[in-house]
């Protein structure tokens, strides 16, 4: 059918595009096999103890009232030619555009020993769901005086200030929960987002209980043994009381059935549309695209969704897309009422989604508690607002 989209995934970045283009009467399909989204913003305060992972789910029925056409189905094809998807359920759907939003595969091919089976001994939990649960259970089981070991990939990958948030938090735990257990985060990298707020909370916070290795100090995962329960760099091994490895990512396997990844693992795309450099008339938003300088984000996705429906509403009638402006901005906590973030701009420049020059930013350095306690706040309100619009 002439005008027909098709959108895979139903999370951050697919539910927001299915539903502006649904708003500008376009009629659309969304696929998606869940009848719950669980969001990973805010998982790591489920991985503390802190709420209920009831708190991340959300259903579709908003979705389903607003026209959107949902086949609860995975899709597992994509014909970029016959421009077909075919689902898992038998069904072929025809169209005109098609905009991938699968988020990400975590691989685990990438580190030696871990494996889909070790990630239920030492979870990831970078996917919202049993394994934030898993991680929450072996923290609260684990004995005092005990230790954690984190592993934190290399770029990219989902949500770069997430693993720093998540040590920041489990700290919090255990300096509450279980004063004499100590936390180690093991980098593959040696600098990141908001580095300077998150180093100085932590010596402010937690200076007994979280130790950072960076890529420079030996920082770097080379293998993990789940039986063994121990980490290796290659320098040291480590053994760990609870383990969180979280692997290096990809795109979701869809978006290689399709096509549109390259040897990144990732999809490259135009940075107006967001169609695929490598196969027309398919669109890539969210965590699985290579979106330049923005981040891999929930903010990101969404923002990214809307200029995307704009430009396929543009495309199917003829016009020609012009050219965006996208803004991010990630909260992460350090503990309860201490808030950080950082902002960003972004428009198409050479090709690529490129920062603008002199926009965004961080929290400032110094600030006094009733700043990071207001964005504390900020954070949450920025989490009921953008799940209320894109699941209410
Ligand atoms: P997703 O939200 O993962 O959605 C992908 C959907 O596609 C899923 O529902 C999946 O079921 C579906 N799907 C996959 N394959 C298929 C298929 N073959 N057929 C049909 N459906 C399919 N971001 C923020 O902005 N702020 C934060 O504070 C924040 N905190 C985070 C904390 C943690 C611990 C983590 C892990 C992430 C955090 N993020 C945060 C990042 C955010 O979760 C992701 O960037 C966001 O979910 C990306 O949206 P997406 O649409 O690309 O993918």
């Amino acid at each position: 059918a002439r005008g027909r989209v098709v959108v895979i995934g139903g999370g951050f970045g697919g539910t927001t595009a299915a539903r502006a283009l649904q708003r500008a009467g376009i009629g659309v399909t969304l696929v998606e096999p869940a009848e719950t989204y669980l969001a990973c913003p805010f998982s790591n305060e489920v991985i503390a103890g802190m709420r209920p992972l009831s708190a991340q789910a959300f259903g579709y029925d908003g979705v389903r009232a607003s026209g959107v056409t949902i086949a609860r189905t995975r899709a597992e094809a994509v014909d970029g030619a016959a421009r077909q998807v075919r689902l898992a359920d038998g069904q072929v759907l025809d169209y005109d555009r098609l905009i991938l939003s699968p988020g990400i595969a975590l691989r685990f091919d990438a580190l030696p020993g871990y494996d889909a089976a070790a990630a239920q001994a030492m979870p990831h939990a970078w996917k919202a769901g049993a394994q934030t649960e898993l991680l929450a259970r072996q923290l609260a089981a684990m004995p005092e005086g005990g230790t954690v070991v984190m592993s934190v990939p290399g770029n990219p990958y989902r949500c770069p200030p997430g693993p720093y948030e998540r040590a920041s938090l489990i700290a919090w735990f255990l300096k509450t929960r279980k004063p004499r257990a100590k936390l180690i985060v093991l980098d593959a990298k040696d600098t990141f987002s908001k580095q300077r707020l998150f180093e100085s909370a932590w010596r402010a916070l937690y200076p007994d209980i979280l130790e950072y290795v960076p890529l420079a100090a030996g920082g770097q995962v080379t293998s993990v043994d789940p039986g063994q329960m121990s980490v290796a760099t290659d320098f040291s091994t480590y053994k760990a009381d609870v383990a969180c490895i979280i692997p290096p990512q990809r795109a979701a396997p869809i978006a290689t059935a399709a096509g549109v990844t390259d040897r990144s693992g990732w999809c490259p795309i135009d940075p107006v549309t967001f169609e695929s450099r490598l196969v027309p008339r398919i669109h890539v938003i969210g965590d699985a695209a290579i979106a330049g300088a923005m981040p891999k984000s929930a903010f990101a996705a969404n923002a990214q969704a809307k200029v995307c429906a704009d430009a396929v509403a543009d495309l199917l009638a003829g016009r020609t897309p012009v050219a965006p402006k996208l803004v991010n901005t990630c909260y992460s906590l350090v503990a309860p009422g201490y808030g950080i973030s950082v902002a960003g701009v972004y428009h198409p420049d050479k090709g690529v989604l490129a920062d603008v020059e002199g926009a965004g930013g961080t929290s400032p350095l110094d600030a006094p508690d009733d700043v990071r306690k207001q964005e504390a706040v900020y954070a949450e309100d920025w989490y009921r607002t953008i799940t209320a619009a894109v699941f209410g």
